[in-house]
């Protein structure tokens, strides 16, 4: 039985159906269930992914720019839908959002002070050039790092890329992933985010989502992301750092 809360998604590819329901999807983003179906057929059946992502998601969630965002980079098409049929809605499965996995980097980074805008670059800088680089035919781990950092400079959470497997893993989607859980809410609005590579347009999304001050908050980057989906919108207080001045 679904409660009225509940949105689902779902797709067929082939024989195979695969439904998803979640709740509140508007209050926490990675609650979403065309999110967490996506992160289903990647944990489920990983080397099939990126066949079976091509089938169209289906979903009743409110259509919003985020879940197109989201889908165009790990799916191919969605559709925004009043119901599901009978069958789809009593095969859903509830996905918890603790086995998204957030890759969070648990170091003594906490006992250090990163006051100015050129300190917290220069961490992500030295965790991005960490990230593990793997051949791989599809995807590979680009060496991209993300941090969020408090108002008194203290680092509150770091993560770098880890779409390989699962191409919505991106170092600021791992980040927020990490930081919401641990707040157990929304980022202050005096807090920054720093990333090594500007965010791209669903990263964009998704930080909006997450944060108080939503397309306001503060993010610093290193370098311009200049691919298809590199380019966002969303945000309006993006700052380059500079290193070489
Ligand atoms: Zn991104």
């Amino acid at each position: 039985m679904m409660t009225p809360s509940e949105k689902i998604a779902w797709l067929i590819s082939g024989d195979l159906t695969i439904a998803v329901k979640a709740n509140d999807s508007d209050k926490n983003i990675f609650c979403s269930p065309v999110l967490q179906l996506i992160h289903h057929v990647y944990s489920t059946y990983p080397q099939d992914a990126h066949r079976i992502l091509r089938a169209r998601i289906l979903t009743t969630e409110s259509e919003s720019m985020a879940l197109r965002r989201i889908v165009r980079v790990a799916a191919k098409r969605i559709a925004f839908v009043a119901e599901p049929s009978r069958s789809v809605a009593d095969a859903a499965i509830e996905a918890p959002i603790r086995q998204l996995e957030a890759n969070p980097i648990m170091s003594s980074l906490d006992l250090q002070l990163f006051s100015d805008d050129l300190s917290k670059i220069l961490l992500v800088k030295s965790l991005a050039e960490n990230v593990p680089t793997e051949a791989n035919r599809y995807s590979s781990n680009r060496k991209i790092a993300a941090a969020l950092f408090r108002s008194d400079g203290k680092c509150f959470a770091a993560s770098t890329n880890t779409n390989q497997t699962n191409r919505l893993k991106h170092a600021e989607w791992n980040l927020l992933l990490h930081a919401t859980e641990k707040l157990g809410g929304k980022i202050p609005s005096d807090w920054t985010i720093a990333t090594s590579l500007s965010p791209c347009s669903m990263c964009g999304e998704i930080i909006t989502k997450c944060c108080i001050d939503g397309s306001e908050q503060k993010v610093i980057y290193l370098d311009e992301d200049v691919g298809t989906l590199g380019k966002n919108l969303s945000l309006s207080q993006m700052r380059k750092i500079d290193l070489t001045m």
